[in-house]
């Protein structure tokens, strides 16, 4: 509820951490792989380093999932709780933060064809309801909203709905017929995100995607109070711009400036997430971004957060990998 005082269990970010396997070019290095699951909820630094007195060696979250772990795995123990939520008519975000190339996407994509897969077995289940699935996704870069359904139309605008909230201005909602047609939609939006990119990485590693599911669903017997069994809600999952791109702001000591090349919707999530983390009071500024802004219904009140944060186990990453876990300890 709204009014709880100091927030439930379940209000609270469920916050957890992947660790990938070394990749071949870390390999080829010889990098050393520095960092251990030790059990479900615990991740520890391993090996001993000169200046280790200089951080914490151990943190503790939700859940930790180590190198060999399973995209199957972290869907089902980290995100699945929250994301089907959506169908008892609860927003929910599910968020992949860290740096770039360190599984973000693959852990998103994975995460989000787990969702679809068992929204549609539940729907399979339910023929007593009616459900209807609209699709949207969305690509913020340099605080630019584009539509990837309609990727030539112009940057999109918000607007400040008096019952709504925030919307989208012109965002494309294509409505589901089946999953088949959802990956289509998946692979068109994936496609969108490439043309015309000669650096694709550099793209993606600045560029924040939301994919939209919003879904509602009514009983098909109309009784005499047939309205009162309407739930309507919506699913984002979000693959954020790369970490590296807020962490290098805040160590430059860089105050926020239209136009250069801090990442304002990641500083301002965390933001957010830090505050939502510590209690819902006070003010929360959803307004200082266009990520947040977009997100609000979604993040904070009723609604229901997952982030899943991917690091690299590799000693050349240990600044960032640093990074990744005290964010995510200031989100649980
Ligand atoms: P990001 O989106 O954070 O930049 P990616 O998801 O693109 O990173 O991952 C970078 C590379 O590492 C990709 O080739 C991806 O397939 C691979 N990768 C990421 N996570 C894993 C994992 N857990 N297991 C195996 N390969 C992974
Ligand atoms: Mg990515």
């Amino acid at each position: 509820a709204g009014d709880d005082v100091g927030g439930g269990k379940e209000e609270r970010i469920f916050v957890s951490v992947r660790v990938r396997p070394l990749n071949e070019r870390e390999l080829e290095r010889s990098d050393v792989s520095d960092w251990e699951c030790i059990n479900a909820d615990t991740i520890i630094f391993k090996n001993s380093l000169p200046e280790r007195s200089m951080f914490p060696t151990a943190y503790t979250f939700d859940r930790v999932f180590g190198c060999e772990s399973t995209t199957r795995q972290v869907y089902e123990e980290g995100a699945k709780e929250v994301a089907v939520s959506v169908l008892s008519g609860i927003n929910s975000s599910i968020f992949a933060y860290g740096q770039t190339s360190s599984g973000k996407t693959y852990t998103m994509n994975g995460i989000t064809e787990y969702t679809v897969s068992d929204i549609y077995d539940y729907i399979q289940k339910h023929q007593e309801r009616e459900f209807i699935l609209k699709f949207s996704a969305m690509e913020i870069y340099n605080e630019a909203v584009r539509d990837l359904l309609s990727p030539d139309s112009a940057p999109l605008r918000l607007l400040d709905d008096p019952e709504k909230g925030t919307i989208v201005e012109k965002l494309t909602e294509e409505t589901l017929r089946d999953q088949d047609h959802f990956r289509e939609l998946l692979s068109f939006c994936e496609d969108q995100r490439q043309i015309g990119e000669t650096s694709l990485n550099e793209m993606s590693s600045r560029s924040h995607q939301i994919l939209r599911l919003a879904i509602e669903s009514s009983a098909r017997e109309v009784s005499g109070m047939g309205n009162l069994s309407t739930l309507a809600a919506t699913v984002n999952f979000v693959d954020l711009a790369g970490s590296e791109r807020a962490s290098q702001a805040l160590t430059a000591g860089t105050r926020l400036k239209e136009g250069c090349h801090i990442n304002r919707s990641l500083l301002t999530l965390g933001t957010v997430i830090r505050k939502l983390s510590k209690g819902r009071n006070g003010h929360i500024p959803y307004r200082d971004s266009k990520l947040t802004r977009i997100l609000q219904s979604s993040l904070g009140g009723n609604a229901k957060t997952a982030i899943i944060c991917t690091m690299s186990p590799a000693r050349t990453h240990i600044e960032q990998s640093r990074n990744t876990l005290l964010f995510a300890s200031c989100a649980k």
